[in-house]
C-alpha cells in the first residue's frame, strides 16, 4: 500500500542519492571502487570495542571499509557509485533471527491476520473485511499466529461468532498448531455433524445440546484441512518470496528456520535459484510426525539431510537438524506439577535413550543439532543426553549442539550447559504473546522465570535471540524492546532478567552469527563481511525505550542490495 507519507519518504530517499563527490581526506587506499557508499548519522558496527562510525563502503555484496567520519571513504567513490548521504540514518548489521519459522510465515502470508484483534468483535470484523473481497464460496482462512488469551473475552470464537462475518464463505480459523474453528458453512463442507465420531487423539467441542461448536482440537483438526486443495509449488515459492520480503522489511536479514521438512528443501533452493529469497535462510531440518521413528529410518533420513549440507551457499544452506523434546506452552515438561493439576507435569516426546542414539549418529556424521526443550524437566533431560553425546563423540566442534528455548533453565542446568559450551536461543516475543496462557499453566512465578537472559549472559553463555514466529512476532525492534523491558501481554514479568538495548542488539547480530557458526561472514559491519545492513531513521541506542516497538527500518540491505524500504512491509500493508 502506498501512502502519501511513503511517497514523500521515497522522494526524500532518491534526493539523498548523489552522484560523484570529490574525495576528502581518504584514510584508506581503496582496493576497488564501491557500489554504494553510505554516510550516516551513526553506524553501530557491533564489532567489539569499536566506537560509532559514520561511513561505510560496499562492493561486490561485501563491506569494503568502514570510516569514522562521513567523508573518510570518499576515495571509494567512482562514476557508478551510489552515494547515500543521509545523516538521519542509523545503521546496524542486519538482524539474525536464530529461531523462527519462515516456512510457516510463508504458508500463512495470504491468510487473515487476526492477531491484531482486541476482542471477538474485532476478530469477526477482520474476517468480514476479507469476505467482502473474496468470491462467494471460496474458503477464508486465518493465520495461526494469535492467541485467545489476548482477546478481551479470553475465549475461542465459535461457529456462531464466525457466521456473523459471512454466510457465503466457508471459514477456517487456525490457532497455533493444535486448534481449528469452522463456521457453519465450513462445518457443512467438512461433513461435521452431531453424529460425527470423535477421532482418537482429538476433540470435537460440543455445546450443552450436543451440537459441534466448530472448534476442533488436535487429531480432529484434519477434518477441515484435508478438504483444502493442496498448494502448487509455484504458489508456495511465491509465498516464500512475500514472507522473506516481510522479514527483511522488519529488519531481519538472516533466519534460522527451526523446522523445515525434507520435502521443503527443494522449495527453498528453487526460491534461492530464482533470486526470490530476500533473507538468508539457515534450515534446521525436522523429522515430520512421530510415527515409525525407528533407528534405521532415522539414520537414512539423516544421511539424506547430510547430502544437503555440502550444497549450500551464503543465501541458503542447511544448518543441521531439529528435534522437539517436550511440548510447548500447554505441555512443556516441568519438574513441578501444573497449577491446579497435581498429576500433570507436561510431556516428553522422546525416550532419552532413543534421543541419545539419534543425536550421537548425527554428531558422528558432523550434523549440528538443536533440540526444543521448554520446561525445566526437558532442559535437564536434554543436558543429560548432550553430556552422553560428548562422551560418545569426543572432539565435537563447538556449537554443534544447541539448546532451543530453555524456557525454564534453573541455575544448576545453566551451569551445566555453559560448562559443556552449549549455546541457547531465546525468544522474548513468545513470552510476550503467550504470557496469559503460561501463567494459567505454570503460575506467575514460573512464567516470570522464563528466559533468564541476564543470568545466562552474566554466567558466560553464548545466547542468540529470535522470535519463534508464529508463536511470537518477528519484528526485530519489538523483540529488543521485550528483552529490555520484560513487558508482556500480562504486564512486566521477571524484570531481573532484563538486559540493555546494546546487549539485546548484540544477541541479534554478532552473538547470533557466532551461534549459527558464521561469525566470519555475518553479524558485524567490517571489511570482508557480507553487506547485510539495517537502517533506522532514529538511533535505538538513544531514544526512549517505549519508542522501540514503533521503530521500523528505513531500509534493509542483504548482500549489498536494498531489499526492503519502509513501505514494503507486506504483512503490515495487509492489515
Ligand atoms: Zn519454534
Amino acid at each position: 500500500m502506498t501512502t502519501p507519507r511513503h511517497i514523500l519518504s521515497i522522494l526524500v530517499w532518491f534526493l539523498a542519492i548523489e552522484g560523484v563527490q570529490a574525495g576528502q581526506r581518504p584514510q584508506q587506499a581503496p582496493r576497488r571502487t564501491a557500489d554504494i557508499v553510505i554516510r550516516a548519522g551513526a553506524i553501530h558496527t557491533m564489532t567489539q570495542g569499536q566506537k560509532t562510525m559514520r561511513s561505510i563502503a560496499i562492493g561486490g555484496g561485501e563491506v569494503l571499509a568502514v570510516g569514522e567520519a562521513p567523508h573518510d571513504l570518499d576515495a571509494f567513490i567512482g562514476g557508478s557509485t551510489q552515494v547515500i548521504d543521509d545523516l538521519t540514518l542509523t545503521l546496524f548489521p542486519g538482524f539474525i533471527d536464530t529461531h523462527t519459522h519462515l516456512i510457516y510465515a510463508a504458508s500463512d502470508i495470504k491468510d487473515v491476520h487476526v492477531n491484531e484483534a482486541k476482542d471477538i468483535a474485532g476478530f469477526i470484523d477482520l474476517i468480514r473485511k476479507r469476505a467482502a473481497v473474496t468470491p462467494k464460496g471460496n474458503w477464508i482462512r486465518t493465520a495461526s499466529d494469535w492467541n485467545e488469551w489476548n482477546l478481551a473475552e479470553q475465549r475461542m470464537p465459535q461457529a456462531s461468532d464466525l457466521d456473523k462475518a459471512t454466510s457465503g464463505h466457508p471459514v477456517l480459523v487456525r490457532r497455533g498448531g493444535h486448534n481449528d474453528v469452522l463456521n457453519t458453512m465450513g462445518m457443512r463442507l467438512a461433513g461435521l455433524t452431531r453424529d460425527t465420531p470423535t477421532p482418537r487423539g482429538g476433540t470435537i467441542v460440543k455445546d450443552e445440546g450436543g451440537n459441534p461448536t466448530g472448534w476442533l482440537i488436535d487429531a480432529a483438526k484434519g477434518m477441515a484441512e484435508r478438504i483444502f486443495p493442496a498448494k502448487s509449488t509455484e504458489d508456495r515459492i511465491e509465498e516464500l518470496r512475500l514472507a522473506s520480503l516481510d522479514y527483511a522489511a522488519h529488519g531481519i536479514t538472516t533466519v534460522r528456520d527451526a523446522f523445515v521438512e525434507e520435502n521443503e528443501l527443494p522449495l527453498l533452493r528453487a526460491a534461492r535459484d530464482r533470486g526470490l529469497l530476500s533473507v538468508r535462510v539457515r534450515a534446521m531440518v525436522g523429522f515430520p510426525g512421530f510415527a515409525g521413528r525407528d533407528s534405521s529410518q532415522m539414520s537414512a533420513w539423516m544421511d539424506r539431510v547430510a547430502t544437503w549440507t555440502a550444497s549450500g551457499d551464503d543465501l541458503f544452506r542447511v544448518w543441521g537438524l531439529k528435534f522437539v523434546l517436550d511440548g510447548g506452552a500447554e505441555n512443556g515438561a516441568t519438574e513441578e506439577p501444573y497449577v491446579g493439576r497435581p498429576d500433570f507435569r507436561g510431556q516428553l516426546m522422546w525416550d532419552p535413550g532413543a534421543l541419545l542414539e539419534v543425536i550421537s549418529y548425527a554428531a558422528r556424521h558432523r550434523l549440528k543439532v538443536g533440540v526444543h526443550a521448554w520446561g525445566d524437566r526437558a532442559v535437564r533431560t536434554l543436558l543429560d543426553v548432550y553430556e552422553q553425546v560428548f562422551n560418545e563423540v569426543p572432539n565435537l566442534p563447538k556449537g554443534s549442539l544447541v539448546l532451543e528455548h530453555g524456557g525454564l533453565s534453573p541455575a544448576k542446568e545453566r551451569a551445566r550447559a555453559i560448562k559443556m559450551g552449549i549455546p541457547v536461543t531465546v525468544q522474548n516475543p513468545l513470552l510476550h504473546d503467550l504470557a496469559f496462557g503460561l501463567i494459567q499453566g505454570w503460575g506467575t512465578q514460573r512464567t516470570a522465570d522464563v528466559f533468564p537472559v541476564r543470568e545466562w549472559l552474566d554466567e558466560g553463555a553464548l545466547v542468540g535471540a529470535g522470535s519463534d514466529y508464529p508463536v511470537g512476532e518477528y519484528d526485530a525492534m519489538m523483540s529488543v524492546w521485550g528483552m529490555v523491558t520484560r513487558q508482556t501481554r500480562a504486564g512486566i514479568l521477571g524484570p531481573e532478567h532484563a538486559i540493555e538495548v546494546a546487549t539485546a542488539i548484540r544477541l541479534y547480530t554478532s552473538d547470533a552469527a557466532r551461534l549459527i557458526g558464521e561469525s566470519d561472514r555475518l553479524g558485524t559491519l567490517e571489511s570482508g563481511k557480507l553487506a547485510d545492513v539495517v537502517a533506522y531513521r532514529r538511533d535505538p541506542m538513544n531514544i526512549p525505550i517505549g519508542e522501540l516497538p514503533s521503530l521500523h527500518p528505513a531500509f534493509t540491505m542483504v548482500g549489498g542490495r536494498i531489499i526492503a524500504r519502509d513501505d514494503q512491509a507486506a504483512r503490515k500493508a495487509n492489515r
